[in-house]
């Protein structure tokens, strides 16, 4: 039985049954049995059906942002912009998937060759907890819609929205036997592995998609790893800096820093250091921290009791190799898993905090002398998911964002995602990609015909 315990209070939700071997293997058998006939079903079907799940979303904005602030601690108003923005996803698939399916002819003389898309057949999405709508969307939206049936695991920590999107896309008009949830921890993830999908979809740490992609090896699947980041801004001299305090301070703490693409490291040129980091502290002490169901809180509990510790050590970590805290720097004394928003200073990549994934509302801000070296120090990292650069200077923003590793950059904005935009990560930030029609392709084979009328 899973537990679902609330972050902001440590109380129980509920408890749900947790899938088991069995159970998995039955649901596998039926996504499988069910798949030639969800591929044969019409796009316009299924775009009748999305259309209903998302009516039957945008109906339910209030109760489905409340469940998800429940179990994750997601700031109300934040989990709100969160369903509201699955909208728009949906009209982009919506609206792109009809001409990413559309027949190719390549040539037409003797023998007419074409090139259609097939569905992969049956997919596992699993999923993270930190945008439950957003990244499982991601994946079941485009899936659905080009014929695929789905396993979808969320995590742990967002059953109750992953059971709620079951149920609203059962509703919706999904066939059970289309897409089927599946409750329960790492173990059952692991367990899920076992079978031989044929796309496996994954969103979360590093770690975990390195084991997946191990585990799940010997069955050759298509596989997509969106991972985590380590993404840095780099704040240059002419900048307008109210704008880019509020920004990247948003960047940085939005989500209670546990975004993939959240700011992870500022750099800033040093003529404006000080007058840079006396605006950022500022901001960030005005942030209300508190009760996630509150419309005024913007920092609510981390979602994961033990990431408390694992902030505790980032920070002890640095401040142990003299960096220094302008702002918190320790876990709040309250119920739940509440760290204090902390800005640091005096960092350098000797530290973990400069270099491991934080997902959490802890920042480091480190001093440049120059766009060189600027560019040198958002490339020292294994990972490449998002990178920005504020300046008013165009040429240079852009000279800069050519150099930087990283599949998506920013120019005066971070920590922004597009549905009509590719979502990618270099290195440890992960493989394939999802959103944009390359994101819709990732659910489809070619078939290429030769067809030749007999003489
Ligand atoms: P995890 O890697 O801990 O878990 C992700 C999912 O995998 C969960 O459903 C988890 O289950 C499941 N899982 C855990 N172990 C296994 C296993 N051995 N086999 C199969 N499945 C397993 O990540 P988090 O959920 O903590 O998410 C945070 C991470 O996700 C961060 O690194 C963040 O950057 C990244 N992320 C990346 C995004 C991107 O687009 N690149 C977007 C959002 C997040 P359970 O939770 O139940 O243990």
């Amino acid at each position: 039985m899973l537990r679902i315990v609330n972050p902001a209070t440590g109380t129980l939700i509920q408890g749900v049954p947790c899938d088991s071997a069995d159970s998995i293997r039955e649901k596998f058998k039926k996504a499988a049995d069910a798949h030639p006939g969800w591929a044969k079903v019409r796009l316009e079907e299924r775009l009748g059906i999305i259309a209903e799940f998302r009516r039957l979303i945008a109906g339910e904005t209030d109760r489905l942002a409340a469940i998800l602030t429940s179990e994750v601690g997601k700031p109300i108003r934040q989990s709100r912009n969160e369903v509201i923005g699955t909208l728009i996803r949906i009209d982009y698939f919506v609206e792109a998937v009809g001409e990413v399916l559309q027949e190719e002819v390549v040539s037409s003389g003797k023998v007419e060759e074409r090139i259609s898309m097939e569905p992969l057949g049956v997919v596992a999405n699993i999923s993270a907890w930190n945008y439950p709508f957003f990244i499982g969307s991601n994946v079941f939206l485009p899936a659905l819609l080009t014929g695929n049936c789905i396993l979808y695991k969320p995590s742990e920590y967002a059953t109750l929205t992953g059971l709620e999107i079951a149920a609203l896309l059962h509703r919706a008009g999904i066939p059970n036997d289309v897409f089927l949830p599946i409750c329960g921890g790492g173990e059952v993830g692991s367990e899920l592995l076992k079978h031989p999908f044929q796309g496996i979809f994954f969103t979360g740490s590093y770690a975990t998609g390195l084991a997946i992609a191990k585990a799940s090896a010997a069955h050759l699947p298509r596989l997509q790893l969106e991972l985590g980041g380590k993404d840095p801004v780099y704040v240059c001299d002419d900048v307008s800096l109210p704008a880019a305090v509020r920004e990247v301070a948003d960047g940085a703490f939005y989500n209670t820093g546990q975004s993939c693409c959240s700011v992870e490291r500022v750099y800033v040129h040093q003529r404006i250091f000080d007058s840079f980091v006396e605006e950022f502290v500022k901001e960030v002490r005005g942030f209300v921290v508190g009760d996630p169901s509150e419309e005024k809180t913007y920092i609510g509990p981390l979602t994961r009791p033990a990431h408390v510790v694992f902030l505790e050590e980032q920070v002890a970590d640095a401040v142990s190799k003299g960096a220094k805290a302008l702002c918190g720097g320790k876990r709040m004394a309250r119920p739940g898993n509440y760290f204090e928003p902390t800005v640091l200073v005096d960092v350098d990549h000797t530290m973990r905090v400069m270099r491991e994934e934080t997902f959490g509302p802890v920042i480091g801000i480190q001093s440049v002398t120059d766009d060189n070296e600027a560019t040198e120090r958002m490339n020292d990292t294994v990972y490449g998911l998002t990178a920005g650069v504020y300046t008013r200077n165009a040429e240079r923003a852009k000279e800069i964002l050519r150099n930087v590793r990283a599949g998506s950059v920013y120019w005066n904005c971070c920590d922004r995602v597009n549905p009509r935009l590719p979502w990618s990560g270099r290195g440890h930030s992960g493989v394939g990609c999802t959103l944009s029609k390359y994101g819709i392709l990732q659910f489809l084979q070619t078939k290429a015909w030769h067809l030749r009328t007999a003489d």
